[in-house]
Order: structure tokens, then C-alpha cells, then sequence
């Protein structure tokens, strides 16, 4: 089914590269990103008022240049980190009047660490004191040898403000492309990247992709990550209908079941059926890892502290639950986990968040603190972090007598790691006739991702688990919202949510083994 398997055999053809343009805040990434958009839209190539999608090409008599319209090594180690290989070239953008900075030196390590070479572009050769020499030389300290010095670095002095410059600097991007002999297969099932999706009114899911093989048609059927559909509709970057795309041509396609994540994988498949089932597929297998992650091992170091004891040692808890019959439960099975070695006490158990007393007491005590379905207030969560208490959270009674069980025996193996990356509290409940209710919230702490699961807490209690329906900072859908910015959050299939609740995102780490 998917296009790789038959890659190795299928003919290859030259094809543009794909650039991501990095450097230091306020060296010119934007404007030279828009210097060349605009140039382009002043050659006639694009008609009229552009339409923003993730990347743009730039055809010329000798090739053309995709530029991603991402400036900045976030979103070039983010895709990298989602195991996305987009980029073949970056250009490393310097102020000539500035010279090398911390994130200059970053970029330089981001680029390097994926492999991906450098044209370095040393701009605002303009203003009065730019002095590229002494940007060269900068460079050179961190092993980037522009070509005239001996090194195999193109380094090409531009001004995004005036456009001199930039036409060799495209010309050198396209030298260097023609050293990496970069091709792509052809004749097989199309396939490529995302590079950013939402959700639009009218629309529903659009897409952002990058074909990066095959040929790409109107009406295919894509499975996108966990996203699946047939492909309604195909714009180009300026918004005018497409009928197909070949490799390195960015598209935004309208038909998906979802809006996917930026980096996911599309793969044009056989028929409907075929992409639905490994959607699916996929969707379970994700939800079995959550149960999985949800036996969170964070327990490594009690049998550290185990091993550490010559004798037999005492593994104190602080159960707190959200009902009584669960604290019962889990107290009754605990108390059972004791063995020869060990004894499983717990001291004290009861039922609600988790209080700043219970973490004082775990202090005193050198206990672990258990949250079965609760959470710990702010105050408690201040104390915690502070002196290091041991917390863990569960919502699956077995899970945590079977952690606490492998704690024991030292048969920790953790796989995955639950964080919570971001809290928001609920201020205001609108009804939406469309949307259900929609929760007006105001981002406390971390932040809030449309892609990560959540939990609905009501006085640190968890009353639902689930997914983000929709996440828009006002009438924007967005994919993230920092702390201290107020957004609206639909919860999928709930719609209970109260003013005063609190929403938990949290993310599932895998874990290697060998960490
Ligand atoms: P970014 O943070 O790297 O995206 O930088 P910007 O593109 O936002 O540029 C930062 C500032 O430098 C803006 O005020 C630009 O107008 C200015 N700038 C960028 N390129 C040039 C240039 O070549 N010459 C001059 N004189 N100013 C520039």
C-alpha cells in the first residue's frame, strides 16, 4: 500500500529543493522570505492577492526553489523531532551590521545535527556598518568556511530591504541543490508532508501539505496520520484550483476526516475502505498506548530506594481518590503488595484533591503520594515541586497497584511517561447551536495543544477524559495557546464543562528502554 515499498525500483527524477530559511531574531528571516514572495508576485507568477499556505515555489530558468514559509528552527526541529525529513537546504541568515548571535550558533547546530547543509545569506549589507568579513570570520569559528576561505560554504551578501543580492543568493541555493542530486520517484502512489492544518468554517479540515513523491490528483484517497478522506479539493499556494501536484509543489487539500498534525505523513491509498481501515488502525493503536501510558512508570526510583536499604523498608502512601469505593479498593489492594522485603503502608487515604496538608504529610514521611482520578491544588503542587515529593497520578485502579507492584520487584520498565503540559481554567460556558458548548478559558499555566488529549477537572477532580473538539483564540482556530492568553475550547462529546473547571492538557512520552 504505501509508496515506499516500491520506491527503491521506481525511476527518479530531479527535483527542486526544499529550503527553511533560520537565523538570529530580527537578522531578516521574514523579510527575506517576503522579499522573494513578493518578487515572485511582481514577476506575474502568481495572481494577484496570494493566499497563505505553508510554502511557496520559486521558479527560475535554471530550477525552482520551495521555500517553507516556517523561518525559524522551532518549526524546523519540531517536524524534525516528528521524524519528518523535509528540508534539504537551510539558509542561514546573518546580519551583516550584527554578525553571529546565540540563535544564529543554535541554527547552525540544528542544521548540522540533521544533516542538512548551509548557504549562509549575510544580510542588511545596506546599512553602514555591515561588515561581512567579520561575519565570515564569526562563522568560521564555528566551523562554517565560506568557499573563497577554503570551505565548502556559499556565502552571499543580500538586503532583503533593497533586494540586491537576492537573485545570487537563489542561484547559489540552486548550486547547492545540484551537489545533493536530489530526485524523487515519480510513478508511484503520491505522497509528502504536512506542514500545518486547521480547521476552517465552511471548509473543515484544510490541510497544508508538501508532496515530496508521486503525483498528487484531486479525488485521491489520503490517509494523513490518523486522518483519513478523499481529496475534495486542491489549491495551490495561491489559491487557484489545482488538478494535481508533483513533488516539492506545496498544496492545501480540502476532504480529510480531521485536521492532522504538522509533520504527519500522507500516503495516497488504494480506495476509501483501505484508508479508513488503517486510520483506524492507527487511532486504536494510539489509544492503546494511552492505556499503556497510563501505567506512567515514574516509580524507578522506589526501588532505588529499595536497593539502597540493606534490610526490609517501609513504602509509605497517601491515597486520594475520587470516590470512596475506589480508595477502598485501591487501599485494600496496595496493602496486599507487601512482601518480605517490603511493607506497603498506606498512612493515610481519603477522598479529593490533593491537599497541601496530604504533601506536608508526605514530607514528614517520606511517602509517595498517589492522585487516583484527583489532582493536586496549587498549593500542594507548589510544595511538591519543591521539595521533590513523589507524585503520581493515576486513573485505571489496576495500573496503579501494578506500577507500584513492579516498583517492588524492580521490574520497572517504563514505557511511557504522561506530562501535563499545560492548564486552563474555565471562566465563561457559551452554547454554540453549532458546536455544543464552547468553554471560554483563560490559559494558566504550560499551554494548550489542539492535538493532545485532555481531562476536565472539577475542585481537582477528574470528571472526563478526552479530546479537544476545537480550540480558536477569537474567531481563529489555533493550534496552540500560550499561558495568559484567553482561548475558547470545545471538548468532543462533553458538554458539561462549568465555569471554574479546569482543563488539563497533558502529552504521552515514549520512553526508551535504554534510558
Ligand atoms: P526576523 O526576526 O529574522 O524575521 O527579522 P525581520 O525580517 O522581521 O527583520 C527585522 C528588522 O530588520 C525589520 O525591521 C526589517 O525591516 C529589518 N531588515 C531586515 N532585512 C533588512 C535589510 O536587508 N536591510 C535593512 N536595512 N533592514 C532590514
Amino acid at each position: 500500500i504505501f509508496a515506499g515499498v516500491e520506491e527503491a525500483d521506481a525511476e527518479q527524477l530531479p527535483r527542486a529543493p526544499v529550503v527553511t530559511i533560520m537565523g538570529h531574531v530580527d537578522h531578516g528571516k521574514t523579510s527575506l522570505l517576503d522579499y522573494i514572495r513578493k518578487s515572485r508576485v511582481a514577476a506575474g507568477e502568481a495572481g494577484g492577492i496570494t493566499q497563505h499556505i505553508g510554502a511557496y515555489q520559486v521558479k527560475t530558468d535554471h530550477g525552482a526553489v520551495t521555500f517553507l514559509d516556517t523561518p525559524g528552527h522551532a518549526a524546523f526541529t519540531a517536524m524534525r523531532a516528528r521524524g519528518a525529513k523535509i528540508t534539504d537546504i537551510v539558509v542561514l541568515v546573518v546580519a551583516a551590521d550584527d554578525g553571529v548571535m546565540p540563535q544564529t550558533k543554535e541554527a547552525v547546530e540544528h542544521a548540522r545535527a540533521a544533516g542538512v547543509p548551509l548557504v549562509v545569506a549575510l544580510n542588511k549589507m545596506d546599512k553602514q556598518g555591515a561588515d561581512p568579513d567579520r561575519v565570515k570570520q564569526e562563522l568560521v569559528a564555528l566551523e562554517v568556511v565560506p568557499e573563497e576561505w577554503g570551505g565548502d560554504t556559499q556565502f552571499v551578501p543580500v538586503s532583503a530591504k533593497t533586494g540586491s543580492g537576492v537573485p545570487d543568493l537563489i542561484e547559489a541555493i540552486l548550486i547547492q541543490s545540484e551537489v545533493l542530486e536530489l530526485k524523487a520517484p515519480v510513478s508511484v502512489a503520491a505522497g509528502g508532508v504536512v506542514l500545518e492544518s486547521k480547521l476552517e468554517k465552511g471548509r473543515g479540515p484544510v490541510a497544508d501539505v508538501l508532496v515530496q513523491r508521486g503525483l498528487l490528483k484531486k479525488g485521491d484517497f489520503v490517509l494523513c496520520g490518523k486522518e483519513f478522506g478523499r481529496v475534495r479539493a486542491m489549491f495551490d499556494e495561491n489559491g487557484k484550483p489545482a488538478k494535481d501536484a508533483g513533488p516539492c509543489v506545496p498544496v492545501e487539500i480540502l476532504g480529510l476526516s480531521g485536521a492532522p498534525n504538522a509533520g504527519d505523513e500522507f500516503v495516497v491509498v488504494a480506495d476509501e475502505r483501505k484508508a479508513r481501515e488503517i486510520a483506524t488502525q492507527r487511532e486504536e493503536r494510539s489509544r492503546a498506548s494511552a492505556l499503556a501510558a497510563q501505567q506512567a512508570a515514574k516509580l524507578g526510583d522506589v526501588f532505588e530506594r529499595l536497593e539502597a536499604s540493606a534490610g526490609s523498608v517501609d513504602l509509605n502512601l497517601i491515597v486520594k481518590a475520587d470516590v470512596q469505593g475506589s480508595l477502598e479498593a485501591l487501599r485494600g489492594a496496595l496493602s496486599e503488595l507487601s512482601g518480605a522485603k517490603v511493607r506497603v503502608r498506606v498512612i493515610s487515604g481519603g477522598v479529593g484533591g490533593i491537599t497541601e496538608s496530604d504533601a506536608n504529610l508526605a514530607l514528614a514521611s517520606n511517602a509517595i503520594v498517589i492522585g487516583f482520578n484527583v489532582r493536586a491544588d496549587a498549593g500542594a503542587r507548589k510544595l511538591i515541586e519543591e521539595k521533590g515529593i513523589d507524585l503520581h497520578y493515576y486513573s485505571v485502579i489496576y495500573h496503579a497497584i501494578d506500577e507500584i507492584k513492579k516498583a517492588i520487584t524492580g521490574l520497572m520498565a517504563p514505557e511511557y511517561k504522561e506530562q501535563i503540559v499545560g492548564i486552563a481554567e474555565v471562566r465563561e460556558v457559551f452554547r454554540h447551536p453549532k458546536f455544543g458548548d464552547i468553554a471560554g478559558c483563560l490559559v494558566l499555566e504550560g499551554y494548550v495543544k489542539r492535538s493532545l488529549p485532555i481531562r476536565v477537572l472539577r475542585n481537582n477532580v477528574v470528571i472526563f477524559e478526552g479530546q479537544l473538539e476545537s480550540l480558536r483564540r477569537f474567531k481563529d482556530d489555533v493550534n496552540e495557546v500560550k499561558s495568559g492568553m484567553e482561548c475558547g475550547i470545545g471538548v468532543k462529546d462533553y458538554n458539561n464543562v462549568k465555569a471554574g473547571d479546569q482543563i488539563e492538557v497533558f502529552e504521552r512520552i515514549e520512553v526508551t528502554p535504554t534510558q
